[in-house]
């Protein structure tokens, strides 16, 4: 059977989206794994519907005096497992089928790592680098506003991704307080430590990328050479701490453009660039190349950590990487993970590479709900700790069944949530 979702926004073009590709791609996992795992139609059917879907306006006041309109979501794809969890993206080409396809492969990611939560997203299609600091406070807090109802510690818990950050999280929070009449740290993470954030939270998915390639690695990191496209908050970390394990980051990209060492950039050099300059392009230590050729690089290890879609069937069979270790969600299009698992190419999947994020969102979650805090050692115990059964588990998995990495890691996933909905069963 193939997995159709009722779209909440009505066909009025027969164009397709890369929100849609990102959906049907999240389908076919679906699918996939629910062939192997025998799930039935209804079950299947369960599996790739959201539970709650929200669309909203968001209307806002520019300096000007002006009134935007932008369109905002909210998706709970599952709560099967616990309270619905997943960031909130702010990019102007975000939509509700993008959204759904993230929700999904959180609830994936949540199961797969062992944590008790369901799968959600959220997104305001709005460029941040378009609004001045206190349009966006106002475009985040009305957005809140309007998904008020459906969030909450116990419910629905949102976090950073795309184009938000930690002062994003302290409206969110201060939003729900006020309306809530107190503090309520744990409706959201990835919150300024003084708000009730967590330490290691700020570079907790980029720590995940380097635990889950040094697993993949097998043999010592010193001198294996690593690309990454994206240097923002995943990618640019990532880049950092694979260098401090030995590896040689010989090139990066962001969206302002793309540059190459082949002896190795200085990742911390480059950060300081890039916080000054507000993109790698003009960065005069390095050579430059373009943003398709970077994907291309003959290097070790490659790590997209961007956007979806940027490996496709068009430029998989030009990947000259040993190793993907996804930092994004849905970088790998189903048909370029065909040409890559028929390369001998090993991907890492995202929803096993960057579920440090996630981990130590959750991490950050019960101590708010004990009041307490944990030491930076603490917390990094608990997300190696985590990040590697999880590892193990999906490498066991894909030994044991002759499959890929991706296939086994959406097998744990999808396997734990089918089987949280048979012991929960069906009401009424
Ligand atoms: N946005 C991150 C992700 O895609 C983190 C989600 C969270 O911490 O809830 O995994």
């Amino acid at each position: 059977m193939s997995i159709t979702v009722p779209s909440t926004t009505p066909a009025t073009t027969s164009l397709i989206t890369p929100g849609r590709q990102a959906l049907d791609s999240a389908l076919f996992q679906l699918d996939q794994a629910a062939d192997r795992l025998g799930l039935d139609d209804g079950l299947r059917t369960m599996l790739a519907t959201p539970r709650r879907s929200l669309t909203v306006a968001v209307p806002v006041r520019r300096e000007d005096g002006r009134m935007d309109v932008v369109q905002g979501f909210r998706v709970q794809h599952n709560i099967t497992r616990g309270p619905a969890k997943g960031g909130i993206r702010f990019h102007p080409s975000t939509d509700i089928h993008e959204v759904t396809a993230l929700a999904m492969w959180m609830t994936w990611k949540c199961a797969l790592v062992g944590i008790p939560y369901g799968g959600a997203k959220g997104g305001v299609a709005v460029d941040p680098a378009s609004l001045t600091t206190r349009e966006l406070e106002r475009v985040t807090r009305r957005y809140v506003n309007e998904i008020l109802p459906i969030i909450g510690p116990e419910r629905d818990i949102p976090a950073p991704d795309v184009g938000t950050d930690e002062q994003t999280m302290a409206w969110i929070m201060d939003t729900y307080s006020v309306n809530a009449g107190y503090s309520v740290p744990g409706v959201v993470t990835g919150k300024p430590m003084t708000l009730g954030g967590s330490l290691g939270r700020a570079g907790a998915t980029s720590r995940g990328v380097q635990i889950a390639a040094l697993k993949a690695m097998a043999g010592s990191p010193e001198g294996r050479t690593v690309a990454v496209q994206g240097f923002g908050k995943v990618g640019a970390l990532a880049a950092r701490y694979l260098a401090d394990a030995g590896c040689r980051v010989v090139a990066v990209s962001d969206v302002t453009g793309a540059v190459v060492d082949a002896s190795g950039l200085d990742v911390d050099d480059l950060r300081a660039w890039v916080a000054e300059s507000g993109g790698v392009r003009g960065y005069r230590r390095a050579d430059t190349l373009t943003h398709a050729e970077l994907l291309e690089l003959d290097v070790d290890v490659l790590v997209p950590a961007a956007l979806e879609g940027v490996i496709t069937e068009e430029n998989a069979s030009r990947i000259r990487a040993r190793l993907i270790v996804e930092g994004a969600n849905g970088p790998t299009t189903p048909e370029a993970d065909r040409i890559l698992a028929d390369a001998g190419i090993t991907v890492v999947p995202d929803i096993l590479a960057n579920a440090g994020g996630v981990i130590v969102s959750y991490l950050e979650w019960v101590q708010n709900l004990q009041a307490h805090s944990w030491s930076a050692a603490e917390v990094e115990m608990k997300l190696r700790d985590l990040m590697e059964q999880s590892y193990d588990a999906v490498a066991e998995t894909a030994a044991a069944q002759g499959v890929t990495l991706r296939q086994a890691a959406h097998l744990i996933g999808v396997g734990r949530v089918a089987e949280a909905h048979r012991l929960r069963g069906l009401y009424p």
